[in-house]
């Protein structure tokens, strides 16, 4: 019985291919062991070099507004694969580029700026964003965001601009019902027109305010008919008026923030020999005004005296222009050199220099 079971064990045909598949199996297996886990061993242990510390190169930065920043972080290991995003607490003060590179800021204030790796590494640093200044010697106008907008003979306003804010006059005196101002321009003449009755005892009236381009076309045209009527040609006439009345475009009622006052019905050249004219005069500034057309500059505004006609600029730039006795036109020329001054000035101190000179 064992013999005949012996020779049922006699290796077939059949057996011996299953075995040769059997040990070829386990030649790959110990060639796949020797072979690729020691370098999937190898792969993990660059993986496992993430994030685990993360610093900013310094912990409070300075910068100019329009100026930007390029913070320079640390991180720990050094080799570690880092996946750094930059973000900023207030994007009103910078702004951070899409590509995480640059920091510029925007207006002036303090930010966090936070750095975050993965997995979960955070690094914080200030940002303080400074405007630029003028030196400290400077007379120049402070530098105000708005440079200030102006008509004249060599300054055109477009046909299509309306200003955006106008209300109508129902709070003061005006010889038409429905004239138009800008809502602060009319905000601060309630305020000029109170202390001045108050001050006078004499009342006073808008009779102009703002007016559209096709209304001063309307005015020009007429002065312009009306001189030739009167023998002037034609090139004579728009010159003669255009001293007294501005072509259409040019004049700075389309700003909404012009004013024409009488104590009467229409302009008069006595109206600053008037109570109610001489003290507005002299106090116009006090509420953010301007006489736009003073007699001693007619050769720079291109208009003769108008005594009648006082313009809103607001109260820092009112202030400037009187006290420093210039008109509009010269205004904005001093506002151009400001700004020059204050780029040289700020390539000579440093961003927390002038902060610090600030704070002191
Ligand atoms: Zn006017």
């Amino acid at each position: 019985m064992k013999a005949k079971k012996a020779k049922k064990k006699k290796l077939t045909k059949t057996d011996l291919i299953e075995y040769s598949f059997f040990a070829l199996s386990i030649l790959l297996i110990v060639w796949i062991c020797a072979n690729q886990i020691p370098r999937g061993i190898h792969d993990s242990r660059v993986i496992r070099e993430t994030l685990t510390e993360l610093s900013f190169e310094r912990e409070h930065y300075y910068i100019y507004v329009g100026e930007t920043l390029t913070p320079s972080y640390y991180v720990t290991p050094a080799t570690a694969i880092t996946d750094i995003t930059v973000s900023a607490s207030d994007t009103s003060v910078v702004s951070v580029s899409g590509d995480l590179t640059g920091v510029t800021g925007s207006t002036a204030g303090d930010i966090t700026l936070t750095a975050t790796g993965t997995p979960g590494v955070k690094a914080n640093a200030t940002v303080t964003v400074v405007e630029k200044q003028l030196p400290p010697d400077s007379d120049l106008p402070p530098l105000y965001k708005d440079r200030l907008k102006i008509a004249n003979i060599n300054n055109a306003l477009d046909p299509d601009y309306v200003p955006e804010g106008m209300v109508v006059i129902d709070t003061v005196p005006v010889s038409v019902p429905g004239r138009m101002l800008l809502a602060d321009t009319l905000a601060a003449y309630e305020k000029l027109y109170a202390a001045a009755v108050e001050a006078t005892g004499q009342d006073v009236r808008i009779i102009s305010g703002y007016r559209s381009y096709d209304y001063q076309n309307g005015l020009f045209t007429n002065r312009v008919k009306r001189l030739m009527a009167n023998g002037m040609d034609e090139e004579t006439a728009k010159l003669t008026a255009g001293r007294t009345t501005q072509p259409a475009g040019h004049s700075e009622h389309q700003l909404g923030n012009s004013i024409d006052l009488s104590v009467g019905w229409d302009t008069s050249y006595d109206f600053g020999n008037t109570k109610v004219g001489r003290w507005i005069t002299e106090h116009a500034h006090e509420y953010g005004f301007i006489l736009r057309y003073p007699a001693d500059k007619t050769e720079l505004t291109g208009i003769n005296y108008e005594p009648w006609h006082f313009r809103y600029v607001g109260l820092g730039h009112a202030e400037y222009i009187h006290s420093h006795g210039i008109c509009v036109e010269e205004y904005v020329i001093l506002q151009d050199e400001a700004v020059t001054a204050a780029q040289i000035y700020s390539q000579q101190i440093t961003a927390e220099e002038l902060a610090a000179s600030q704070a002191q």
